[in-house]
């Protein structure tokens, strides 16, 4: 992904970059994570750790409001 402008596939405009937020452990913050594979819960965990996960990157269409997630392999 080299061409940082995207445009919303509603109605091309130029989106925003961001990232969805949720809180963790202790409320901290943390970036929604995308995992491979089906979710398996712990006992102890809630979810057990995926083998593969990677953080994600939100972009946000300021004139409609439409989200577009990517999960890129190497965060810039
Ligand atoms: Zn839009």
């Amino acid at each position: 992904m080299t061409d940082n402008r995207i445009e919303c596939c509603k109605c091309q405009t130029p989106m925003q970059p961001g990232y969805l937020m949720e809180k963790g452990h202790g409320n901290k913050h943390s970036i929604t994570t995308w995992a491979r594979g089906q979710p398996q819960k712990s006992f102890w965990m809630g979810l057990k750790s995926p083998q593969e996960k990677l953080e994600t990157r939100t972009y946000r269409c300021p004139r409609c409001g439409y989200l577009e997630t990517y999960a890129p392999t190497t965060i810039a």
